[in-house]
């Protein structure tokens, strides 16, 4: 993963780099690293796990365009049997960050954009790091399938209660909660 190229170093467990270097270089200067993050949290109970790929970074006129491939696993509850899962996600993304200070002057960076086009972009904080952690959250979260489903060996919905003895009881127990007509209404129900 991007070992033996000068210009490259591997992100372990971390989404931020240092893009001071990049930001001097000329239009078309590139970046490239391999990440890899062993434990990503997408949400407060949605996990990412093994978390592993390629992030490009490319050094356009105003602004800096991240690509990034990774793949991963996230631990999802199947919607039918509900258990939990390990479902494997690939995404694909390509996003664009803003500096705020100049590398050089240290002033502020205007990028010459529209307002609602400049709201879109992420930033690159003030020290000059572009941290790729938000894009890839959001990213891997579209990746996820809408319903999420263990797949062929899924046993299927958990049976419901099926022993007699058990509805018998449960049945005697409303019939003592209720009086008279309504109590013979319950046994009637007996299967
Ligand atoms: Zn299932």
């Amino acid at each position: 993963m991007g070992r033996g190229r000068p210009e490259s170093q591997d992100l372990v467990n971390e989404s931020t780099i240092n893009v001071a270097g990049l930001l001097q270089d000329a239009v078309g200067g590139k970046r490239e690293y391999g990440i890899r993050l062993d434990a990503f949290a997408l949400a407060d109970d949605l996990q990412a796990a093994r978390l592993g790929g390629i992030v490009r970074l490319t050094r356009l006129s105003d602004v800096i365009l991240a690509s990034v491939r990774l793949e991963g696993q996230v631990h999802m509850e199947c919607v039918r049997c509900l258990r939990t899962y390990v479902e494997a996600i690939r995404t694909r993304f390509e996003e664009e960050y803003r500096p705020t200070v100049d590398v050089r002057t240290g002033g502020h960076v205007h990028v010459d954009r529209t307002e609602e086009e400049t709201d879109e972009l992420f930033e690159i904080n003030e020290l000059h790091e572009l941290d790729l952690g938000e894009a890839i959250r959001q990213h891997v979260i579209l990746s996820l399938p809408m319903r999420p489903d263990c797949g062929e060996d899924c046993p299927g919905p958990a049976p419901l209660a099926r022993d007699e003895s058990e509805i018998d009881e449960r049945l005697a127990r409303l019939g003592a909660l209720l009086d008279g007509d309504e109590a013979a209404e319950v046994a009637a129900w007996r299967p």
